[in-house]
């Protein structure tokens, strides 16, 4: 596997989860409660920088432009659109919503080595009414439970959750309810779109 550049951990206690909270509460819910309305899903991503945690851009599912404009494929279509473009590997690249198997193949072409996500896929199934991901995977790859490689020669992929033991102890309990917040926006988001999906003509609405 020499072809494959040599393996770097992320430092989970370098990831700021103040900062990865605050853009999807600042930039990808305001985004998506525009998208949402014109028949989007609710999905979004943002891509930061490793060194200081900072938001260098916010992208939303645009399915009803094209089937494969997901917000993590938005995200890294207008990434490569910069002209000055930061290195993938010095930042960090946080979905809302465990990234599908397009996504995270996607993810890994456009060279990040760190993926990290708010709902799982499980969520996204029960909680969301969108079960593509667990379905491409299982019919597709034959994996029944979506057990992809969290961890392998490319990158390593997290659920923002698991940022929440390594916080102080005292700041645990607002972080919690500040999930609980994101949770329940998401739950309007969704309610919105699965009320006019049927009419926005999207392959796997
Ligand atoms: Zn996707």
């Amino acid at each position: 596997m020499s072809h494959l550049r040599s393996r770097k951990i992320v430092d989970l206690n370098i990831i700021k989860l103040d900062s990865l909270l605050k853009v999807i509460e600042t930039s990808i819910i305001p985004l998506t409660q525009k998208s949402v309305k014109n028949g989007n899903k609710i999905f979004g991503a943002s891509i930061l920088y490793k060194h200081d945690c900072s938001e260098l851009l916010s992208a939303v599912n645009n399915e009803i432009e094209s089937p494969l404009w997901h917000g993590e494929m938005s995200a890294l279509k207008r990434f490569y659109e910069l002209t000055n473009r930061p290195k993938p590997k010095d930042l960090i690249f946080l979905s809302t919503h465990e990234p599908c198997s397009m996504c995270l193949s996607a993810i890994t072409w456009a060279g990040f080595d760190n993926i990290f996500y708010f709902f799982s896929y499980e969520e996204s199934k029960d909680d969301f009414a969108i079960p593509h991901d667990l379905l491409i995977m299982k019919e597709v790859f034959s994996l029944k439970t979506g057990e992809y490689r969290r961890k392998n020669h490319y990158w390593e992929s997290y659920s923002v959750a698991e940022l929440i033991p390594l916080q102080p102890a005292k700041k645990r309990s607002l972080y919690y309810e500040r999930f609980n917040d994101i949770k329940k926006a998401y739950v309007n988001l969704s309610n919105v779109y699965q009320k006019n999906k049927n009419e926005n003509n999207i392959p796997l609405a």
